[in-house]
């Protein structure tokens, strides 16, 4: 008796506390987990702010993740459509395959731009849904936040309540946020800028800057220098303040068409992780405004 209690003892701290393992598949979705999550999840993300999620591979690290995983919380919209199906076929976990409660995918939550009027793969390898980049407009990660929230809850009902008060909380602060972010942003509103991939459409329609120009011929299609030229051509009847980039892309084409055109090159973080600054969302999306406000003097 004495020794079952011994071992009770032992037991019940580390099982009243077990956290919930979430497999993120993108930095911001890992950030917004660990917001309304707190010590209640254990999250691991797939990627970084570094890496392209258009290419990932599916390594077997990531496959151990999954197989764990009790929430896989990732994009869609074919953001991950060459790694996701690997990792799900190959963890072999049947509580994070598609339609159960495990799997989340963020872009069925907002309503997604561009979507293409008719179906051609011959218009790129990605967006054929869409474009998938949700995150960069903030209040689309209010909504993915509140759906996050109901479905922690739905897995884990034990702390149910946590993720409600949680979710609540983060919900205020980044209304507030937000309205201080729109605020500082007013000069920003119509300013034509240019953008290396279609990573920003959320981002431009928010603040109300106008993409003139894709560096890309097509998503996900590195440009050529003779289509660079073109776009430089473009840009002298239509010009730009700025050219934007990701920080996982190459920097390469903004940089070539900035020395062309004479127009900054901004590399945003794009994501939790993409710089110092941007050590959580709220950072990000103050490093962010920080880089285009410096852009347009
Ligand atoms: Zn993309």
């Amino acid at each position: 008796m004495k020794r079952l209690l011994v071992y009770l003892a032992l037991c019940l701290p580390v099982s009243a506390h077990a956290a919930l393992n979430v497999f993120a598949c993108e930095p911001e979705w890992a950030a917004l987990a660990k917001e309304i999550g707190g010590d209640d999840v254990k999250i691991y993300s797939a990627t970084t702010a570094f890496q392209d999620p258009h290419r990932i591979e599916a390594r077997p690290s990531l496959i151990a993740q999954m197989r764990r995983a009790a929430l896989v919380v990732c994009t869609g919209a074919e953001l991950e459509t060459g790694w996701l199906p690997v990792l799900l076929r190959d963890a072999g976990n049947a509580a994070v395959q598609p339609g159960r409660p495990g799997y989340f995918e963020a872009t069925r939550f907002v309503p997604l731009l561009e979507k293409p009027a008719r179906l051609d793969r011959a218009e790129g390898d990605v967006h054929a849904q869409g474009n998938p980049h949700i995150h960069t407009d903030p209040r689309n990660i209010a909504r993915v936040g509140a759906a996050l929230g109901a479905r922690l809850a739905e897995i884990d009902p034990v702390h149910a309540a946590d993720y409600r008060a949680r979710g609540e909380a983060f919900a205020a602060r980044w209304q507030t946020a937000i309205a201080r972010w729109e605020i500082r942003a007013a000069p920003l509103r119509n300013q034509p800028v240019a953008v290396q991939h279609k990573s920003f459409s959320y981002l431009l329609a928010w603040l109300g800057l106008r993409e003139v120009v894709t560096l890309e011929p097509k998503p996900g299609v590195e440009p050529s220098v003779g289509h660079l030229a073109r776009v430089a051509a473009q840009l002298q009847t239509a010009p730009a303040k700025m050219v934007l980039r990701a920080v996982y892309q190459s920097p390469r084409p903004a940089d070539w068409l900035s020395q062309r055109t004479g127009m900054p090159a901004v590399a945003l973080p794009y994501t939790v992780g993409g710089s110092e600054r941007a050590n959580d969302l709220f950072g990000l999306f103050d490093d962010t405004l920080d880089r285009l406000l410096k852009a347009v003097p």
